[in-house]
């Protein structure tokens, strides 16, 4: 029997970006497909900063092996569908997976930050 990625989520509140894939809340939506929808982040830290996040829920990329690869293959994917809609492939962007708590991940729903638009600096902080 197959296992399903749904069957590995553990209960856990509703986050905002749970609202958003399920419409309940208003999101400036840049791409979407049947895996993964991309919008505008709230609060961008460079010209072009978006959220990608798959519709198949996980808190983290640290979840990534108890989910099938399909669900992380159309995640990533779905990074560089919404990079290319977004025409940033040419000039380049950063792709950034917040992970817990050292990493200041502040929300429990797995997200890949695109961040283009300007030179970025390199370490991180
Ligand atoms: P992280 O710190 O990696 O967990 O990033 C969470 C990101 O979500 C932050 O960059 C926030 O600005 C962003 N954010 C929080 N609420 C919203 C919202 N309602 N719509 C879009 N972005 C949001």
């Amino acid at each position: 029997m197959r296992i399903t990625a749904s069957q590995y989520h553990t209960p856990m509140e509703d986050t905002i970006f749970d609202r958003i894939i399920a419409g309940e809340m208003d999101a400036d939506i840049v791409y979407e497909d049947d895996a993964v929808v991309a919008f505008r982040d709230i609060s961008p830290q460079a010209p072009i900063h978006v959220l990608v996040i798959p519709r198949n829920r996980m808190q983290s990329i640290a979840e990534a092996p108890e989910h099938d690869a399909e669900t992380i293959g159309r995640f990533m994917q779905g990074v560089a569908l919404a990079a290319r809609k977004l025409e940033v492939e040419e000039n380049g962007y950063r792709v950034v997976l917040n992970t817990g708590r050292d990493a200041l991940q502040t929300v429990p729903y797995v997200h890949a930050h695109i961040i283009a638009g300007r030179k970025l600096g390199w370490p991180p902080g």
